[in-house]
């Protein structure tokens, strides 16, 4: 059967909108060293030192730019540990014991509307740098980088689609901090020069409505230029080429930056870590996850702590569903995550949610050449193909493929009728592509 799938059943069908748990005190928070885009590290800390919470305790190397390392807790530097990262390998943490005081930092403070009412977008680059902002929806890239760009910005838009399966802890984010969201685009508006911002929701997202709706009429924001948009209920939604096209009806041609089309997208996490950043000079310390999954008894939101581990958290869900069945675990969605070997995994501030899932031994078929890859890929590649130039070795064939254009949104892999990993072979297309 051919089928050409976007109607993923995302976390509204899956596990419904769900309450958030507050988890701010972990007897220990671990901080890693390094990570995907920095590969290097100095840590300026010994064991005994005394730590307040979100004092710088290292810098990280990147290829070309550095990244503070702040603590989450104020207490005691232990040592390094290792710990599995969300790249699936075990790399060094730092281990701070939580003194759960939160002595703040000195550098942390609160500034007026006054003050910033006269931040340049320079000004706000620069905070946002030093309070190591990022992609908080998984991306993790440098928000400061993305506030360079000396093209003429005449949209914001916000991304709170959140399409994958089994995650909702953006629409947690959206219920729960309306005020910090719209005050973070203000900032973004204020640094960009920018009369209109849209916050992307699913149209079906009714509560989330309702909610702006109400609060848009404020009389801080009901001239702000900031308004809700409804876009589509289906997968990959959230992707930023898709959601550009549904906001604000431009199509961007394969590789090319909203900012060159006059708009800039953040994720809704972003905007609040934005808004942190401006408002107190704060770095992300604590973030909303999801932990779901038909491995886990009771899924949950929770607002936690960056660096908790997530074993703590399990028992928070009611523990694993049937023990003797091997867990899978994976962080991020279901669609696009990557799976790690088992829970002893740091929230990081760019981990969205830990799947947990039963383990099922599928069977993989041969491609019997349906097509359903083909017809899904919303970047119009040639799954099956790519696969098969894979299994050849046939690199010349590998780079004609385009495979660097996939999105890794996993479509190939769902739609596949042979239940084959197509996904994980375009992956590998695109080592060889890069060689
Ligand atoms: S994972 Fe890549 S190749 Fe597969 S459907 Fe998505 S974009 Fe296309
Ligand atoms: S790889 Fe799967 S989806 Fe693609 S053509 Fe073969 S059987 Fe069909």
């Amino acid at each position: 059967m051919i089928a050409k799938t976007r109607k993923i059943h995302d976390a509204m069908e899956t596990v419904g909108a769900l309450q958030a748990i507050r988890y701010v005190d972990p007897e220990f928070i671990y901080l890693a060293v390094t990570n995907a885009r920095c590969a290097t590290a100095d840590v300026f800390v010994k064991p005994g030192d005394h730590v307040d919470c979100c004092q710088v305790v290292g810098m990280r190397h990147g290829p070309f730019f550095e990244q503070p390392i702040h603590s989450t807790v104020s207490g005691t530097f232990v040592g390094i540990e290792k710990h599995y990262h969300r790249n699936g390998k075990l790399v060094d943490y730092l281990k701070i014991e939580n003194d759960k005081k939160e002595t703040y930092a000195k550098e942390v403070k609160q500034r007026t509307p006054e003050e910033i009412a006269k931040l340049t977008k320079q000004d706000m680059t620069a905070i946002i740098k030093n309070c190591a902002v990022v992609g908080l929806g998984g991306s993790s890239f440098p928000t400061y980088i993305k506030f360079q760009t000396d093209k003429p910005i005449h949209t914001i838009l916000v991304n709170g689609i959140e399409c994958e399966p089994f995650i909702n802890a953006d629409h947690r984010l959206l219920m729960e901090y309306p005020y910090r969201l719209l005050d973070g685009i203000k900032y973004v508006m204020q640094a960009f020069n920018c009369k209109h911002a849209k916050i992307c929701i699913k149209s079906k997202y009714k509560d989330i409505k309702e909610v702006y709706d109400q609060v848009l009429k404020e009389k801080a924001y009901e001239n702000s230029g900031i308004e809700l948009c409804l876009v589509g209920n289906y997968y990959p939604q959230g992707w930023e080429v898709e959601m550009i096209k549904n906001a604000e009806g431009i199509q961007l041609a394969p590789g090319e930056l909203p900012a060159n089309r006059g708009i800039i997208n953040f994720n809704v996490s972003t905007i609040v870590g934005i808004y942190k950043a401006i408002k107190y000079n704060m770095p992300v310390i604590k973030r909303f996850i999801t932990i779901s999954g038909d491995g886990i008894k009771s899924p949950k939101n929770f607002r936690v702590r960056c660096g908790t581990s997530i074993k703590e958290l399990i028992p928070q869900c009611g523990g694993y569903t049937d023990e003797e069945t091997e867990k899978v675990f994976i962080l991020g969605g279901p669609m696009m995550g990557a799976s790690v070997p088992s829970d002893d995994v740091i929230i990081t501030k760019t981990v969205t949610s830990i799947l947990v899932l039963n383990k099922r031994n599928y069977q993989e078929e041969p491609c019997v050449r349906c097509g359903s890859c083909v017809l899904s890929c919303p970047v119009h590649l040639e799954p099956v193909q790519i696969m098969n130039a894979v299994k050849a070795l046939d690199k010349e064939r590998i780079k004609k493929l385009n495979p660097l254009r996939c999105i890794e949104c996993g479509l190939c892999t769902y739609s596949c009728t042979s239940k084959i990993q197509v996904t994980d072979y375009v992956r590998r297309a695109k080592l060889f592509a890069k060689m």
